[in-house]
């Protein structure tokens, strides 16, 4: 195959430059093809100089035509090139990097294109920093006269040269191109051939033909990525489960103190459904904080107990799955159903009788941390499992506690409101139910955002609210290097308010506490005894406490919007108007941004959507281990068009082709197995 051959082989690449181009992940005569501009420039016509306007970017053709370098006060080199195009001249500025000076006397009377920033005051024009390169005119020139990619580079190698590579690559290789995309699709979608779309996306013929181009290999990003999902989840759907069938209406109804608002009752229902079913449920539920997720595992539970199976729950932190214990004991424990805790802070004698009642199938609901993963964690028969917070545990994690039983049923939750983009995207192989309702009575928290000046007023605030009999937490500021200094600043926060509000009841609560403490402080807390707690982030997940209505964050400006919102849910769980204060002075407008939307908005999906803005997919999700798939050209925000369009194809196909068995799902079967094969579970398939 002529696109595997290692790229050294390309005319103008060779060994060196094929050890250079490999530090861009570029090894085989394909990946060139793939190695995409990081944004182009129309070279058709360019701005002249005389013309050029403060502030603008441009792209600018001139003759070099001297270059000076000066030396401030301070030792700081500044080097200048005057470049000249008729209608004016143009100074390129550069700092600290003196050898510019040579290079540009040598190239006196050439032609250079800088592109860069427009600064134009009483001295004349400038960029600072441009982008820039020497240009070879000539017939049928890759680098003038037409749009021009710029691409991603790596020391050691040109634009120029890249540009010739990648020119030289497509030549010879764009034609060996395999069409993944079934015929039938690319007609429906209007979609132009790929070796025309990879042609065009690095040398467009015209604005229009790039960004058919993209919308192509766009198309195809998603298009590959939906095959998938929509592939698992039939293997998931194919594969035989339970039927476990019970009424967990009525029981529900025995055991709990509230009505169930109806988004609940209709989750319930989906839940309820999928278990019946023959299949394995794989299911997430997306609820809002304080929406009431644990109600539903509840249910599940319910279920699968009541039909004989063991259940595990597994929640990221160690106080969450210590709370899940105690609220679903009180609920469940007159139901005779036997639960069991299991995380990384019992000593190891506790965790040994842990885990024989759970092998032993002495339990039937196991709630833990992380370790619930470990290998010799074994169940007698494993019918459900409930993974809380799931956007805090990655796909992996997800499949190791599946793989405890056999074809469990699964449920997955989460706070994080995902805008449904990114959903689709990550979770396209699980079904969805969202729980979009409160439960009745909740007042929307009350934000404020007060300057570190006003410090003192945000605790006389909280004294006036604890003398009213309610409760409130007080977060320290995030420190991310370690646990212990994290500890640390929880402990201090603790000491400076002991002084500042001397006649209020104070409890610690940090990650370095034993699992005995913690459980200690947070009862103490849910009885009263203590009015203010102050804490780590680590309550960010889960905890209840409807009593307590205000948040104080310190330095709120150091923590993420996704945070945020999860620590002011914390708040407003119950009858009581709440109040969440961030105090913060944000240096960064970011910052100043992510406070902003914070007063503004108590929604969920709004501060989901604002996060993703301000971060990107790739942060928002954290790592690679979440799932989040390499997409080199989509957005997943701006392109959700054509990701909805994919979407459609691509379950499309599987209900057709459940195996891509078909002779023209035989290329998307290669090259699915290429791009997933080893991150994935084996899918039979092609
Ligand atoms: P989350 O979705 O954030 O996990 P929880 O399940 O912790 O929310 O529920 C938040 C609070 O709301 C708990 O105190 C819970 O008892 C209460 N709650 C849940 N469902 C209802 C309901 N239908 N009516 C009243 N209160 C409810
Ligand atoms: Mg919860």
């Amino acid at each position: 195959m002529m696109l595997e051959n290692p790229v050294r082989f390309i005319k103008g690449v060779g060994e060196k430059r094929a050890r250079i181009l490999s530090k861009l992940g570029i090894e085989k005569a394909g990946d060139l093809l793939f190695h995409f501009p990081r944004r182009w420039e129309d070279r058709r016509h360019f701005k002249k100089i005389g013309e050029l306007v403060d502030g603008e970017k441009a792209t600018i053709l001139g003759k070099v035509v001297d270059a000076e370098s000066t030396i401030t006060p301070r030792g700081l080199v500044i080097v200048k090139a005057v470049i000249d195009d008729i209608s004016g001249v143009a100074y390129l500025t550069w700092f600290n990097q003196p050898y510019m000076k040579k290079r540009f006397k040598a190239l006196k009377g050439k032609k250079v294109v800088a592109y860069g920033t427009v600064k134009r005051n009483r001295w004349g024009v400038e960029i600072e920093n441009p982008e820039w390169e020497e240009v070879e005119e000539g017939e049928n020139s890759l680098h003038l006269g037409r749009i021009v990619p710029i691409y991603p580079l790596t020391e050691g190698i040109s634009q120029i040269q890249m540009r010739k590579i990648i020119y030289n690559a497509l030549e010879q290789f764009a034609p060996c191109l395999e069409e993944v995309i079934p015929s039938r699709i690319r007609e429906k979608r209007g979609l132009m051939p790929i070796y025309q779309a990879i042609r065009e996306i690095h040398f467009p013929s015209s604005a229009r033909s790039l960004s058919e181009a993209r919308r192509r290999l766009v198309y195809e990003e998603f298009f590959l990525l939906q095959v998938i999902l929509a592939l698992r989840q039939k293997e998931y759907k194919e594969e035989k489960g339970r039927s476990l069938e019970f009424d967990v209406f009525s029981e529900l109804e025995k055991i709990l103190p509230f009505k169930l608002t109806n988004a609940q009752r209709r989750v319930i229902e989906e839940v309820a459904r999928d278990m019946r079913e023959g299949h394995p449920m794989n299911r997430l539920i997306q609820g809002d904080v304080g929406s009431g997720k644990t109600i539903v595992a509840l249910a599940a539970i319910l279920i699968a107990v009541r039909c004989g199976y063991q259940c595990a729950l597994m929640a990221p932190t160690e106080i969450l799955a210590e709370q899940h214990f105690i609220v679903l004991s009180n609920l469940l424990f007159p139901l005779g159903v036997k639960i069991t805790l299991l995380v990384g802070g019992l000593s190891q004698k506790e965790k040994n009788l842990a885990k024989k009642l759970v092998a032993e199938g002495e339990t039937d609901l196991v709630i833990g941390t992380h370790a619930l993963l470990e290998e010799d964690v074994e169940f007698k028969n494993l019918g459900l499992v409930i993974i809380d917070e799931q956007h805090r545990f990655g796909v992996i994690q997800r499949a190791k506690l599946r793989q405890k039983g056999i074809n469990p049923e699964v449920l997955v939750m989460t706070a994080t409101p995902i805008p449904r983009t990114l959903a689709l995207t990550v979770y396209g192989d699980l079904d969805v139910s969202v729980i979009d309702e409160l439960p009745p009575g909740r007042q929307p928290v009350k934000t404020f955002w007060v300057p570190k000046s006003r410090r003192k007023w945000a605790y006389s605030f909280v004294r006036e609210e604890i003398k009213k009999g309610r409760q409130a937490y007080a977060v320290c500021p995030l420190i991310e290097e370690s646990e212990k200094l994290q500890a640390e600043a929880a402990e201090k926060l603790a000491s400076d308010l002991a002084h500042l509000l001397p006649d209020v009841k104070i409890g610690l609560l940090h990650g370095q506490m034993r699992p005995k403490e913690k459980e200690e402080v947070m009862n103490q807390f849910r009885e009263r005894k203590i009015d203010l707690l102050v804490s780590t982030p680590v309550i960010e997940v889960g905890i209840d406490v409807p009593n307590a209505t205000v948040m104080v964050i310190e330095d709120a400006d150091r923590f993420g919007l996704a945070q945020l919102h999860q620590l002011r849910g914390r708040v407003g769980r119950g009858e009581y108007q709440s109040y969440c204060i961030l105090i913060a002075t944000p240096r960064t407008e970011e910052a100043k941004r992510r406070l902003q939307v914070m007063v503004e908005t108590n929604d969920g999906f709004r501060i989901a959507e604002e996060d993703l803005a301000i971060r990107g997919p790739g942060e928002f999700f954290g790592t690679r281990q979440h799932g989040l798939p390499d997409l080199k050209l989509a957005n997943i925000i701006k392109d959700v068009k054509i990701l909805e369009e994919a979407r459609e194809d691509g379950m499309q196909i599987i209900e057709i082709d459940p195996h891509l068995r078909l002779p023209e799902h035989r290329l998307l079967a290669k090259k699915i197995k290429e791009r997933f094969g080893d991150t994935i579970e084996m899918l039979d398939i092609g």
